[in-house]
């Protein structure tokens, strides 16, 4: 296992949609592990592939931080299938350290996803698993959650979001 390096705000990478998964072999496990790896190191809840700079429809979540029971769990071609009600809670990011904001996500979701051995799962999510899901999906497709906060308080975010930008300037 290998710790990769986490890509920030500012880096094009993470601007850009992940390409789905076609191969369920040794590499892809292999990404699975290493990625599972930088997360732990990094103390993150999930991590996907676009933050370490991989355009591939994988993310990771560290379950085991939700719920003692569950297990770290990686998601390949993940797609949300429906969703339920909503709830606002803080967010943070790996790629935007140090940034904290309250984010508007759904509470409940039905998602469909395949795991490592390329089985396809439906499931149904809620509450901060449901919410970390969405946190990994959005960055498959591009999406920060700084584009999901309210104006005003994006504007309040902006130096400390400029600052971390400046690194790749
Ligand atoms: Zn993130």
């Amino acid at each position: 296992m290998a710790v990769l390096p986490i890509i920030k705000i500012g880096h094009p990478t993470l601007r850009k949609v992940a390409k789905p998964v076609v191969d369920f072999d040794d590499d892809l496990r292999r990404f699975a592990d290493d990625l599972i790896e930088t997360m732990r190191l990094n103390e993150g809840v999930g991590l996907a592939a676009t933050q370490v700079n991989v355009l591939k429809s994988v993310f990771v979540i560290d379950k085991n931080l939700i719920n003692e029971e569950w297990e770290v769990q990686a998601y390949i071609n993940p797609e949300i299938l429906k969703t339920e009600g909503d709830e606002t809670s803080e967010e943070g990011c790996l790629s935007i350290p140090g940034v904290r904001a309250d984010v508007n996500r759904s509470l409940k979701l039905k998602v469909r996803y395949q795991n490592l051995s390329g089985k396809t799962v439906d499931e149904e999510l809620e509450g901060l698993l449901a919410r970390v899901f969405q946190h990994e999906y959005d960055h498959l497709n591009g999406v920060l959650f700084i584009d999901r906060i309210p104006v005003l308080t994006r504007k309040l975010l902006d130096p400390q979001i400029r600052e971390i930008q400046g690194a790749y300037s």
